[in-house]
């Protein structure tokens, strides 16, 4: 059963594989009516995604971004929904936040080369193409040097947190990213928060700071996420009067396992939420 929405994407202006035009293609193919495109620290897809989006009635597209931050020994990614392209202020702050992951991409580059792996920065740059390098561009180089089986393998092993050519980037801290994609008008989301080294009993004492932030929504319908999981995080929102939302996080790289957009158990009621919501919003303009 495909849901009607998918709050989470990737396309080529980040780590995804597909350009915004297919994306948006498939996405409206399998079903779903509201997608959110969620790129890493950039709307550079979003233009493009909108002329496609304009093809297939009923489908509205929502812009966005994904902010990644930090914590001590974890990663707090946070979601700001209905961003504008437009907002001048927005873009100075996306091109900071690009410009840090080339060096720390190069970075990263550099001990795999120390320790042996001896893939080209030129190629990693040649596979992101337009988009801001990410370490799954990486993973994909060393995939095809044959040094890993798999993208996910690379991150286990190399360039994931605990990997041996692990490099930290500059990055805001979680609460100034709620309080940045708020003051840009939009509404931020707390994505997959039973991930990226963060335990179940961390997720309440962070949620309960992020609140205080101004942070409203919580990813709960999340890609493979159990029923028991679900549920946990579910509970939290009630608690915290947050709207649950969720996508699949789609980046068209990991092969079979990936789930498709829409592939998620998300609830109308959360989508109806998030567009009343979303008309409180200063951006409510961007609201479909
Ligand atoms: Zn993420
Ligand atoms: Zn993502």
């Amino acid at each position: 059963m495909v849901s009607k929405g998918d709050f989470h994407t990737h396309s080529t202006a980040s780590d995804g594989r597909l350009t915004p035009t297919q994306l948006v293609d498939l996405v409206a193919s399998r079903g779903v009516q509201y997608h959110a495109l969620t790129d890493h620290d950039s709307t550079e897809g979003v233009a493009e995604a909108r002329e496609a989006a304009k093809r297939h009635p009923d489908f509205h597209l929502i812009p966005g971004v994904e902010f990644g931050t930090d914590i001590e020994g974890a990663e707090i990614h946070m979601l700001g929904l209905f961003l504008s392209p437009d907002d001048v202020e927005l873009q100075t702050v996306l091109k900071e936040l690009r410009d840090g992951r080339l060096d720390r991409g190069e970075g990263i580059v550099n001990k795999l080369r120390e320790q042996g792996k001896m893939i080209e920065w030129s190629r990693v740059q040649q596979i992101a193409g337009n988009a801001a390098v990410g370490r799954p561009h990486i993973a994909q180089a060393l995939v095809e040097a044959g040094y890993v089986k798999k993208v996910a393998d690379a991150f286990d092993t190399l360039i994931g947190r605990n990997g041996t050519a692990y490099v930290e980037r500059k990055k805001m801290t979680p609460a100034e990213a709620v309080q940045f994609i708020l003051q840009r008008g939009g509404l931020a989301c707390w994505a997959h928060p039973a991930d990226m080294g963060i335990t179940n009993e961390q997720v309440e004492p962070i949620l309960i700071g992020l609140k205080e932030a101004g942070m409203q929504a919580m990813e709960v319908f999340y890609k493979d996420y159990s029923g028991a999981t679900i549920e946990f995080l579910h509970q939290l929102c009630i608690k915290y009067d947050l709207l649950p939302l969720g996508g699949s996080d789609y980046h068209g790289i990991f092969g079979n396992e990936e789930r498709l957009p829409g592939d998620i158990p998300l609830p109308d009621s959360s989508i109806e939420r998030l567009l009343e919501l979303g008309r409180t919003l200063p951006n409510k303009d961007l609201v479909p």
